[in-house]
């Protein structure tokens, strides 16, 4: 049992590092910048504060687990509350969808906008949704997918016969069509597809679990702190279970000999000496220079990205009274939106996620508030952006005008474009890493462990079970796992 180095204070190498830590490893995580989290950041702006990227928890059971496995209660480091509504889905034509707890009730949110008989329809496509969650939990979501070998075990075929006999190789947008029939419906429950970088006709049918994960589990969100202290709190889990963390350095080469890995050396010119690593950062860029030879993956021979973000916090000096946490404002287009980023091009009529954490009372001054826009936008593989990030700010705020938040121009604001997510490290400029299409789900997606180089695992959003804060956790679970197991 020699010493383990995580490269990356992500929320996949976070989970990694409690778990090892607190099976008595001896555990270095090495952070790039001052602080973890990763993609779940933060970033101060005036007297505001703004969570950079997730804005939501969805599963919290999996965070309790990462908590449970270092022994701590999840609650009391992070008290969570669930947020009602989950989402407010505003349509072009002036209506309106909350998405709220309980079968009763959102069953009643549906018959108010489309009438009884698609409540009855909805009813029906919730259980519909159910089975699926159950078919693909254990078996393809929580579940080591590093072994292409074992998708031909007769277990997993069960499993995989199963999930087709269910739907879940049917295409999303038909899946779904196939039980509700309002296309207001039908939107709320696709357009999740964009989580997994694709569009309701490309992705399968198996991402209609994502809908089940948000409006039927619930959304949620820290009391205290903003998204930003999940991260946190998992560091300090880590160190109170003997993890090292080591922020403002960079790994630079991880080094391995016949025997598999052998240390990982900084950009300070120090060498950790090391029996296991996990890789919990951008995998292309790590494939280009941080990994030893032997380590390629063919699943990453031709990278598949993400769509990419446009992202603008701003600082209000008003709260919103009545404004949801988080609000969809859909386009009046629809399949053309998706088909706009597959090419390349801004959405000609975007659909915008704004988020405005009101719960979180330490993110503005009293009476002041933040509010968060996101607008996908193509990523750096498909687009040139030269230019075009004024464009689409100037198009954003006349807007978000519009939809009656005022005239933001004035305000204090941040902002985050593709060439800025470059910026900070993620490959293509997109900071959802690679999509979800079939080639690059579950067994082929990258693989969780370097087959030629023991000792080199990997943990984060390139890897199974994917993009998304529940998936990473799982992923560092995964790759502790593994380790655990290896025994080398
Ligand atoms: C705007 C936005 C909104 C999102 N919304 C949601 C949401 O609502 N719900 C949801 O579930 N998910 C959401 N996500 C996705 C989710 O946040 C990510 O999938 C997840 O946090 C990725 O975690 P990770 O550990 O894989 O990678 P990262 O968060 O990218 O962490 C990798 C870490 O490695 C570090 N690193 C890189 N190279 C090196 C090196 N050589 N040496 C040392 N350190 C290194 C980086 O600095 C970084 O801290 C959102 C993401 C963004 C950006």
């Amino acid at each position: 049992m020699g010493p383990t180095v995580v490269i990356g204070a992500g929320l996949g190498g976070l989970a990694a590092a409690m778990r090892l830590a607190a099976a008595g490893r001896d555990v270095t995580v090495v952070e790039a910048r001052d602080v973890p989290g990763g993609c779940c950041g933060t970033a101060r702006l005036g007297e505001y504060r703004f969570d950079t990227g997730p804005s939501v928890l969805t599963m919290p059971g999996v965070l309790a687990d990462a908590f449970a496995a270092a022994g701590e209660d999840l609650e009391s480091w992070l008290p969570l509350r669930r947020l009602d509504p989950y989402y407010r889905l505003r349509y072009h034509d002036g209506s309106h969808l909350d998405v709220v707890a309980g079968e009763d009730a959102m069953a009643e949110e549906v018959r108010r906008l489309c009438g009884a008989a698609e409540a009855g329809r909805y009813r029906r496509f919730r259980a519909r949704l159910a089975e699926l969650f159950a078919a693909e939990w254990d078996a393809f979501i929580d579940r080591d997918m590093t072994r292409l070998r074992n998708l031909a075990r007769p277990a997993a075929l069960t499993r995989l016969a199963r999930l087709a006999a269910l739907g879940g190789f049917r295409r999303l947008d038909r899946l779904v069509a196939g039980h509700l029939t309002d296309p207001r419906l039908i939107r709320a429950h696709t357009f999740q597809a964009l989580y997994v970088g694709l569009s309701p006709r490309q992705a399968l049918g198996i991402y209609a679990v994502i809908a089940h994960m948000d409006t039927v589990g619930g959304v949620y969100f820290p009391r205290h702190g903003g998204m930003h202290a999940i991260p946190q709190a998992m560091a300090a889990v880590a160190e109170k279970a003997g993890a090292r963390l080591r922020y403002g350095v960079r790994a630079v080469r991880v080094e391995a000999g016949s025997s598999g890995v052998s240390g990982v050396r900084l950009d300070t010119g120090e060498r950790l000496a090391a029996r296991d690593v996990v890789v919990a950062c951008d995998l292309p860029y790590a494939h280009a220079g941080l990994l030893p030879r032997g380590a390629g993956d063919w699943r990453l021979r031709r990278p598949r990205y993400s769509p990419s973000c446009l992202v603008l916090h701003f600082g209000l000096d008003r709260r919103l009274p009545g404004q949801a946490h988080h609000t969809l404002h859909f386009g009046r287009e629809w399949h053309s939106s998706f088909a706009d980023l597959a090419r390349g091009r801004p959405q000609g009529d975007p659909n915008l996620l704004v988020t405005y954490p009101e719960s979180d009372s330490g993110a503005a001054p009293a009476g002041h508030a933040t509010l968060t826009v996101l607008e996908p936008a193509p990523n750096l593989q498909r687009a040139r952006w030269d230019g075009l990030t004024p464009r689409l700010e100037e198009r954003l705020l006349g807007r978000l005008a519009d939809l009656g938040y005022g005239d933001l121009s004035g305000a204090p604001r941040l902002g985050f474009d593709p060439p800025g997510w470059a910026g900070l490290g993620h490959s293509a400029g997109t900071p959802f890493a690679l999509d979800h299409r079939f080639r690059q789900t579950a067994w082929f997606r990258p693989a969780g462990a370097a087959r030629r180089v023991p000792g080199l695992h990997f943990a984060g959003m390139y890897t199974a079970p994917g993009v998304g804060v529940p998936p990473v956790l799982i992923s560092g679970r995964l790759a502790a796992e593994r380790i655990l197991e290896a025994r080398r």
